[in-house]
């Protein structure tokens, strides 16, 4: 059985060797209410760079020579357990590892003939459920807005994007490739890209692309890119606050644009959130996204890695832009 443990706190951006592999020789028995479970799929996310530190958070740090956790899609191959049988494929937070005992708390099975099994990690797991619980509970859309959305060729930021464009909003997408801000324009719908890596005035190109102003920000990324969107906001602008991975890495705290003012003359909403405080709607989101997949008004992209080994190089790779839609790993 092969693991993967935090041996050192990332300084930075995090590096392989703040990971340790470890492989084990071990027969694993069930008790009674057990389930031996097989990893397929392993989720990489940005908010892990989070629990690698410890700083206090609404989730607490990983511990250092113990597996990380994160999404998993695992088949189920042998069972103690009466909810779940030999062959099902389950979901949950689980560790970095090919093989794990779990008591079936917190699993939810899924099934891979209504949608493959790694969408259960993006579109129809945690980042599916994020953007539209986020744009939805606090960005209030309406039919005819503007929305601006960061990280918008990413596993949230896709989805973020494509819903504006179903409800009747104009969207405009920021990313870091041309080949990104041209997939968001043929594959997602956006009406317009901004590649942030090759724009010197990210503030006029926002304005150019947006004549009408900034009715909601959905914002992944945080930093220069964001205070350029606050200068375009219009009055009551809704800054729905989903992640800041361009200040993930920072050793130090912080210090930018103070946005207050914008905020006070529009008359701004500015709210961050975690998509657990949405528990309770979730069972209308997945609804929903899955009758979008089903009528092709929604489609997704995921980069696949392959292999247990290379689960820290996907992880690190998010904060270089290498994936296009959500980054799982394929065991
Ligand atoms: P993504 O699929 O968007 O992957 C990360 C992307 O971020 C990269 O592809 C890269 O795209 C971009 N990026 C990396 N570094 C920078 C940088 N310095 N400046 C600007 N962009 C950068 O990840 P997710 O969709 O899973 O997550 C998106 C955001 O949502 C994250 O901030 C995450 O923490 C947050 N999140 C929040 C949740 C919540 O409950 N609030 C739940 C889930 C996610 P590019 O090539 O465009 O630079």
């Amino acid at each position: 059985i092969k693991s993967i443990v935090l041996k050192k706190r990332p300084e930075g951006q995090p590096i392989v060797s703040d990971f340790e592999f470890k492989s084990e020789d071990l027969e694993l028995e069930l008790k009674e209410g057990e389930l031996l479970l097989e990893t397929s799929y392993v989720s990489v996310d940005p908010y892990l760079r989070g629990r690698m530190s410890d700083a206090k958070s609404y989730i607490p740090p990983f511990e250092l020579n113990q597996p990380i956790q994160s999404g998993v899609i695992a088949k189920v191959i042998d069972s103690k357990n009466d909810d779940f049988k030999e062959g099902d494929y389950v979901s949950g937070m689980l560790d970095w590892k090919t093989k794990q005992v779990s008591n079936g708390e917190g699993l939810l099975k899924v099934d891979g003939n209504i949608a493959p099994l790694s969408a259960y990690l993006g579109i129809l797991g945690m980042t599916g459920l994020t953007a539209y619980c986020g744009l939805m509970q606090i960005g209030k859309p309406k039919s005819g807005e503007t929305l601006v959305v960061s990280g918008a060729a990413g596993a949230v930021g896709s989805v973020v994007g494509q819903i504006g464009k179903i409800l009747g909003l104009r969207v405009i997408g920021i990313a870091g490739s041309d080949e990104k801000v041209e997939l968001l324009k043929s594959k997602f719908g956006f009406d317009e890209g901004i590649n942030y890596k090759t724009t010197k005035n990210m503030a006029a190109a926002i304005k150019e692309a947006a004549p009408k102003g900034v009715d909601i920000y959905f914002d992944n990324v945080g930093g220069p890119i964001s205070d350029a969107v606050l200068f375009n906001i219009n009055r009551f602008a809704r800054l729905v606050i989903c992640g800041a991975i361009s200040v993930y890495n920072n050793t130090e705290l912080p210090t930018g644009l103070s946005v207050q003012p914008f905020l006070v003359k529009n008359s701004a909403l500015m709210q961050g959130f975690i998509v657990s405080n949405y528990a309770e709607i979730f069972p209308e989101a997945i609804s929903e996204l899955s009758k979008w997949l089903k009528e092709d008004k929604l489609t997704y992209s995921e980069t696949i890695v392959e292999g247990f080994d290379n689960i820290p190089y996907a992880f690190i790779d998010l904060f270089v832009g290498k994936n296009k839609g959500k980054m799982v790993v394929k065991i």
